[in-house]
Order: C-alpha cells, then structure tokens, then sequence
C-alpha cells in the first residue's frame, strides 16, 4: 500500500523555491524523489519548479511510475543514466536550477556543468525537502505509530522466549523475522542486539556469541511500514544485573525521561539535548555519553531534526523524534534508553509503549 503524496507537498517546495531565488529544483535523493512524487522505485529523478513537475526515470520503472508517481507530474522516460536526458526534460530558455549538494555526486555535478552550460546556472542547494519531511502530517504520523506498535508487539513476544543461551544474532534474526511476520516490509535498519561489554559500542553489530546470565542486553530495533520508520531501543538484564549495572540504568532512565519531557513545540532541539546530557554530566559520566540524545524519523530512520548540543534547530508540532540517551562503559556495559515521539501542538505524544523499568529477562 501506498501511503497518499499530500498534494500540497511540490507547492509548498516552489515557496521555498522562490525564497532561494530559483528557477526549479532538480531532486535527486531518492527519499527526496519518494516524498514528493509518491514513486518508491530506484532511478528516478523529480524537477519542481512553479507551475513545473516533471518526474523521470528508464523504460524498467515505466510501468511502477504510471501506478504510482502523483498525477500532477508529467513523466518522462530517459535513457538509463537519468541525466542525459535531463536537457530535454528541462523547460526552454535560461534557468537557475538547483541540486541537491548531498545527493549529487561529483561526476554528476561535473556532467551537469558541461552539459547545461549554454542556459542553467547551478546551485547547490541543501536541506529543501528534508525541511519539509521533517513536519509530518497526520497520516504520516499515523504511519509511524502503527510501525511503532507492530515493532513494540514484536519484542515483547521477543521477551517471552528469554534471552539467556540464545546468540545476540539469533535472537536479531527472531526480532526481524517476527516483524515481517507481522506486516512490516522490513526492519528499519539492521537491528542491534549487543550484550555484556559489547553493549558499549553504541552501535554494535550481532554476533555468534551467547547472551549469558548477568550480561545488559541492548537491543535497536525498528520497524519500516508503508516505507515509513520506527526506532526504538531497551536494555534488558538477562538475569539478575550487578547493583552497578541497575544504578546506570537508573540514571539513564532519569535523563531520558527528563528528555522526553521537555520535547514540546517552540523549544531548541539543543536545549533538550542539554536537560537529558545535564543529567548525565552531573553523574559523572558525561564523557560516557558520546552521541547525540536523539533524531528525527520519517521516511528515512535518521532525518531533521536533530537534538544535539550544537544544532540550530527549533521543535515544531509535527516533527516525529527519538529521544536516546546512553552511557557506554568501553569493556563493560552499556545502557541507552530510545523513545519515539511525535510534536503535538501543545507538548508530545510518545509512541513508543514498551515499559521502561528495567526488564530481568531469562
Ligand atoms: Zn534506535
Ligand atoms: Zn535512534
């Protein structure tokens, strides 16, 4: 099922379009391509400019694009390498047209210089779409929290068949398998299952290694539905933990729910960083918290905005973010917290349902 292209997505691209005095904007990131034209297939490329959608891509996809890409695009089939058939897919006389600098590589920009010369004036843009994706709209939102649920089912049927015994793959391959099981297209990355001091890699991948009795367990995992993300993580003590290991997970706890409760619209992402590192850093393990509290998440499971001391970012209603505090012991254990939460209007709806206390599996 394809999730309905809002069709106010392309014009609300033309406003920003015209504050950044361009003509069209060329859309390469395949994410990017997604969200405004409702195409999921690869090799497409969109052009959006005021009164302009136009959507390409090779003969393979011609078939998918008539199912899927937004009747307001015109499309365009081009010879495989997109690009050159781009002059002819461009309206006549000069333009200034920009890219998008993170989803054009060096040959193409190179290919694009030698190849519009004569009338379009490159600029490189950043961020244009992924503002906008970065506000979900309701159905959107909807999405991410059915993901949310299917991915919250999964592992609590997770739990029920114990950790102790079984390798962290296996039981990474349990989890993802359940998720399929459960209508999920797929995980939302590949999930992580690291115990003992593997858990201080924040992030690990599965091993052939058992889970044994007294270990941490981290286990990142999410579930991707009608291409939209969940993120979620929990620190499971398979057996009884060390009263070291319980008062860190206390204290992340603490500053994770302290985060979560200051997510509300209006409010610098780095500013919630710092209430959730605050308390980290007054622990003593400010050192042991590397990475930033947490991210957006949308079509893509790491996306704006981003809550990290140095961002510029302000929360608005609509963002979908994770909030994921960590404190990571190099050779012992590890502990991160992750919910996701939507911005209301007046505060946050967190998703995530899974508990929190901490879970003393088998
Ligand atoms: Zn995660
Ligand atoms: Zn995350």
């Amino acid at each position: 099922m394809i999730t309905q292209v809002a069709q106010d997505r392309p014009t609300r691209l033309t406003e920003l379009l015209a504050a950044a005095e361009l003509d069209v904007l060329l859309v390469t990131g395949p994410v990017n391509v997604r969200y405004l034209t409702g195409y999921t297939g690869s090799n497409g490329l969109a052009l959006v400019g005021p009164g302009l959608r136009r959507f390409v891509t090779d003969f393979r996809y011609a078939e998918q694009a008539a199912a899927e890409v937004d009747p307001a695009f015109d499309r365009i089939q081009a010879p495989i390498e997109l690009l050159d058939g781009l002059a002819d897919a461009l309206p006549g006389g000069s333009l200034r047209m920009g890219f998008e600098a993170a989803h054009t590589s060096v040959t193409q920009h190179a290919f694009l210089r030698e190849q519009l010369a004569d009338r379009i004036e490159l600029a490189p843009t950043a961020d244009l779409v992924e503002s906008l994706r970065a506000v979900k709209d309701a159905a959107e939102i909807a999405t991410v929290r059915a993901a949310t649920v299917l991915a919250d089912d999964a592992f609590e049927r997770l739990l029920q068949d114990g950790l102790v015994g079984r390798s962290e793959r296996e039981v990474a391959i349990a989890l993802e398998h359940d998720m399929v099981l459960r209508g999920a297209r797929r995980p939302s990355f590949d999930t992580i299952v690291a115990a003992g001091p593997h858990g201080a890699l924040p992030h690990a991948n599965p091993r052939d290694v058992e889970i044994r009795a007294g270990d941490l367990v981290v286990i990142d995992w999410g579930a991707q539905l009608d291409d939209y993300c969940s993120d979620c993580t929990r620190t499971v003590a398979a057996g009884e933990p060390t009263a070291e290991a319980r008062e860190v997970y206390e204290l992340v706890l603490e500053a994770q729910q302290a985060g979560v409760d200051a997510v509300r619209p209006d409010r610098p992402t780095a500013e919630v960083d710092g209430v959730a590192r605050d308390i980290i850093a007054a622990a003593g393990h400010g050192d042991n918290f590397g990475h930033g509290l947490g991210h957006g998440v949308g079509l893509d499971v790491h996306e704006a905005p981003w809550l990290r001391r140095r961002s510029n970012e302000v929360l608005q209603a609509g963002n979908v973010v994770t909030v994921e505090p960590g404190v990571y012991l190099a050779g012992r254990f590890g502990v991160r917290i992750e919910d996701l939460l939507a911005v209301t209007e007046d505060g946050a709806e967190v998703l995530t349902s899974v508990s929190k206390q901490l879970i003393v599996s088998d």
